[in-house]
């Protein structure tokens, strides 16, 4: 045991240590990984210590850098040292967080994470949380608790009676959003076919009559980093008796920051919330958060009893609150984000990463033959390049090892993203990232002409 985990932690040094010099993008594909990969399952096994070997062996090239300070592709967060450690030990603990039972550190820890998340994001203390894989398994949550309250009011029982004959449930959106949301409401049997896309929320007062609904709201667009309008939108969705659910999955966060806190004003009073810890916060994947105000309807949605588990009467079961059966504790890594950041901290990071996307995003947009196509509200902002191809470019970067950006089109332009997610993005991962944005652009410009 101790040689195959002393081999382990060797090699995860070896990796981090590496990040400032090894390239940001992989550099072996996928032809090669397969190649180093037995094709049919192996008759015989291997000492451990020789498998951890054997797959760091097997997986060098194919392990993208989004570690690394200089990755700004998609919205993918670093990992803090704390969290990471708490993550080895989740695994090395190895209890099931599915009811307190099992772990009784596990659900304690996610209760009173639960309390610092909504104290951090800015959300009533009384709501009801449960911790999730990610963003899209918080809106699952979420929205099954929405259509059990929409529907519970027109005296209609989902969990019972089924979708099949119920009302009809109107999803009213705007008409750029997170796709993870377009899932949830296929998953639930919403039907993407009663999703209202709003091109202006202008319109919400006249898309709800009254009729059960939900409305979808967002706090930082994928793109822009947009967040809609809270303070004007929800009391009008209240006011029609919708249930309003926010994808916050990285814009949440602005809570955190007194800077940005402006952006999320009039949030707390909508009715769910979903956001990420595995992004902005910087736990390991996957770590997500979904928020109820209404803990019945929570439950409702999510609740199982039998009688071969063994229910607490005052302890947290998470079983209750999550879509998942057994699960790991993602109480841990969250516990040690928070603990090394602390309030502070978490506001710093905010911070530091909306500073560093402005510096990327105006460096690269001072550039000749650069335009600026979203300027960061948050910390996603993008660029286009106006001499070449942005796909040739945001390649070219990429090849050289020492950015990795990705692409997008908004609002019918293509466009290079920008996005900051990851504590460890440093002054000097800016610098680096300028300069070799620079020489691709000069050394293009030289080669076209
Ligand atoms: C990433 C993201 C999601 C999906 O979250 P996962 O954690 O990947 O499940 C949803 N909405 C937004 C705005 C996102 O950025």
């Amino acid at each position: 045991m101790k040689t195959t985990l002393t081999t382990a932690l060797e090699s995860a040094l070896d990796f981090l240590e590496g990040l400032d010099r090894n390239p940001v993008a992989p550099t072996a594909d996928r032809a090669t990984l397969l190649s180093r990969l037995q094709s049919d399952a192996p008759e015989e096994g291997l000492a451990p210590e020789l498998v951890i070997r054997e797959l760091v062996h097997t997986v060098d090239g194919g392990i993208v850098g989004s570690a690394s300070g200089r990755f700004f592709g998609w919205v993918i967060g670093g990992a803090l040292p704390a969290a990471i450690g708490a993550d080895w030990l989740t695994s090395v603990w190895d209890n099931n967080a599915t009811l307190y039972a099992c772990g009784p550190a596990a659900s304690v820890i996610e209760e009173v994470c639960g309390r610092w998340l909504k104290q951090i994001l800015g959300l009533p203390g009384h709501a009801s949380f449960a911790f999730t894989t990610g963003c899209q398994m918080a809106h699952v949550t979420c929205l099954a608790a929405a259509r059990h309250a929409v529907l519970a009011k027109r005296g209609w029982d989902v969990e019972k009676q089924g979708l099949a004959g119920s009302p009809p449930i109107r999803v009213v959106c705007g008409d750029v959003r997170h796709g993870a949301l377009d899932r949830a409401i296929r998953l639930l049997g919403l039907g993407s076919a009663n999703v209202v896309p709003l091109a202006d929320f202008r319109q919400l007062e006249s898309a709800l009559d009254g009729s059960p609904a939900i409305v979808l709201l967002q706090a930082g667009e994928i793109n822009s980093g947009a967040f809609d309008a809270f303070e004007k939108l929800i009391p009008i969705a209240k006011a029609r008796g919708a249930w309003v659910h926010v994808d916050g999955a990285f814009g949440l966060w602005a809570a955190a920051s007194p800077r940005y806190r402006h952006l999320v004003r009039g949030v707390q009073t909508a009715d769910s919330w979903a956001t990420d810890g595995h992004k902005w916060l910087n736990t390991p994947f996957d770590c997500g958060y979904a928020f109820v105000i209404d803990p019945e309807s929570h439950r409702a949605a999510m609740s199982h009893r039998a009688s071969y588990l063994t229910h607490s009467t005052e302890a947290r079961d998470q079983l209750e609150w999550t879509p998942e059966w057994s699960r790991r504790g993602r109480g841990f890594p969250t516990y040690a984000a928070l603990r090394q950041l602390g309030r502070k901290g978490v506001a710093e990071q905010i911070e530091n990463c909306c500073r560093h996307a402005r510096e990327l995003v105006h460096g690269i947009a001072r550039m000749p033959g650069v335009e600026l196509v979203s300027e960061p509200i948050l910390n996603q902002g993008l660029v286009r390049f106006t001499a070449m191809d942005t796909d040739a470019v945001i390649e070219a970067i990429n090849q050289s090892g020492e950015a990795f950006f990705t692409g997008t089109t908004w609002r019918g332009t293509r466009a290079m993203r920008v996005s900051v997610c990851n504590w460890r993005t440093s002054d000097d991962d800016v610098r680096r990232t300028l300069h070799a944005v620079e020489r691709i652009l000069a050394c293009r410009a030289t080669s076209a002409s």
